[in-house]
C-alpha cells in the first residue's frame, strides 16, 4: 500500500571528521552548530514512521558520529520504512558493517575521484584506500540485492575528467549505482567557480563526459544518474516537497536540507546564478514541540506546498508554453534562487 509520504530525510548528526571543498560545513565552520540528534527527539519523529514510506539518515553530516544511529535504524525498519544513509565510510568498521548489511535498504558512499589524488584533494580528511576497502566489504558481504549499494559523486571542473572511470571503479567494487549531482548548493565564490552547470549554455565538453559515462555505465549495466548542465525550469523540484520532508538535527521541520542549514542566524546564504542570494530559513514548526502532522497541515506549510501543487496541475503544455504564458503559477520565494527548481 502506497504511504503518505515518500520520503523523510533526518539529518541524525551535523558533526563531519572531513572537510570536503565544496561543503557549508566546511566553509561556514565559524558559525556551523555541531550536534548529535537526541534519541528521545528521534523517538517522537518516529510516530509518523507508519505513513512514511522511505527514511534517509542524513542532512548537513555524516550520519555514522551519532552513537544512536544503530538504535535509530532500528526504530525505523520496526516501523515498517525502508532506510537509507549516505556516507563518507570512515566510520565504519567490521561491526558497523555487519550491521548495516543487516539493516539497511540502501547506502550511499560519497567518493570524490577515481584516483587516490582527486579525491583526496576534493574530500579532504578521506582515506582512498579505506573507502575503497568498506565499499568492498558491504558489496562483498550482502547476500541478495539487499542494501542497493551507490556511490556518490559530486561534479566539480576539478573531478569531472574521471566520471567514466567512478563508473568502471563502481563496476569493480560491485556497486549497484552512480550519482553523479552538480554541486547544488553554492555557499560562496569558491564554490561558484569549481561548478561545471552553467547559467546560460551547458559547456559542451562537460555534456559529452556525461555522455561517455552513461555509454560506460549501460555497457556495464550499472544505474547511472545526473542533472541538467544548464537551467530547466520543472513544475516541481528533485526534492518533491509534496511527498517529502527534512527534519533538523533539532527536530525542526522543513521543506528540504536547502532551506534549513545548522548555522546560527536565521538566513542562508549562497550564490545564485552570480548573484549574493540571502534567504530566511524556511522552518514550518519543531517535532519537540507539536506532531508531525499538525505541522504538515499547518496553513504556512500548506500554503508553501499549494505553489508546488498549483504549478504541477497547470503544467501541461511544453516547456516554451510554459516560459512564454506565464500562467503556471509562480515557485514559493526562498526557491526562485534555488538550482535544485531549475534541475541542476
Ligand atoms: S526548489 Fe530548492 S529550496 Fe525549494 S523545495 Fe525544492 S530543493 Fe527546496
Amino acid at each position: 500500500m502506497k504511504k503518505a509520504l515518500k520520503n523523510l530525510q533526518i539529518e541524525v548528526s551535523t558533526f563531519c571528521g572531513m572537510r570536503c571543498s565544496f561543503c557549508p560545513r566546511n566553509l561556514f565552520s565559524f558559525k556551523w552548530k555541531q550536534k548529535n540528534m537526541d534519541l528521545g527527539l528521534y523517538r517522537r519523529i518516529s510516530k509518523v514512521f507508519p505513513l512514511v514510506e522511505y527514511v534517509h539518515l542524513q542532512g548537513w553530516g555524516e550520519p555514522l558520529q551519532n552513537p544512536d544511529l544503530q538504535e535509530m535504524i532500528r526504530i525505523a525498519k520496526e516501523n515498517g520504512c525502508k532506510v537509507g544513509l549516505t556516507t563518507n565510510g570512515v566510520l565504519i568498521d567490521d561491526k558497523m558493517a555487519e550491521f548495516l548489511l543487516e539493516s539497511v535498504d540502501r547506502i550511499t558512499f560519497s567518493l570524490g575521484g577515481a584516483s587516490k589524488e582527486t579525491h583526496e584533494r576534493i574530500r579532504v580528511g578521506s582515506s582512498y584506500e579505506r573507502l575503497l576497502n568498506r565499499i568492498r566489504i558491504i558489496s562483498k558481504g550482502r547476500k541478495g540485492k539487499k542494501p542497493i549499494i551507490a556511490i556518490t559523486f559530486q561534479l566539480t571542473r576539478d573531478n569531472i575528467e574521471e566520471l567514466s572511470s567512478v563508473v568502471k571503479l563502481a563496476y569493480e567494487l560491485g556497486v549497484d549505482e552512480v550519482i553523479a549531482p552538480n554541486v547544488d548548493y553554492v555557499p560562496n565564490r569558491e564554490v561558484e567557480k569549481m561548478v561545471v552547470f552553467s547559467c546560460s549554455k551547458a559547456d559542451k565538453n562537460f555534456l559529452r563526459k556525461i555522455e561517455e559515462a552513461k555509454k560506460t555505465a549501460k555497457e556495464l549495466n550499472i544505474a547511472f544518474g545526473s542533472r541538467s548542465l544548464e537551467m530547466l525550469e520543472t513544475p516541481v523540484c528533485a526534492e518533491d516537497p509534496l511527498e517529502s520532508a527534512f527534519i533538523s538535527v533539532n527536530g525542526d521541520i522543513s521543506p528540504c536540507v536547502y532551506l534549513n542549514l545548522p548555522t546560527e542566524g536565521e538566513k542562508i546564504e549562497r550564490i545564485f546564478c552570480g548573484k549574493e542570494v540571502r534567504v530566511n530559513k524556511v522552518i514550518f514548526g519543531s517535532i519537540a514541540e507539536k506532531t508531525f502532522e499538525d505541522i504538515w497541515n499547518s496553513p504556512r506549510y500548506r500554503e508553501f506546498r499549494d505553489h508546488f501543487h498549483k504549478r504541477s496541475v497547470a503544467w501541461k503544455g511544453p516547456v516554451d508554453i510554459f516560459n512564454l504564458s506565464g500562467e503556471v503559477p509562480s515557485l514559493p520565494e526562498p526557491c526562485k534562487t534555488c538550482y535544485k527548481a531549475y534541475s541542476i
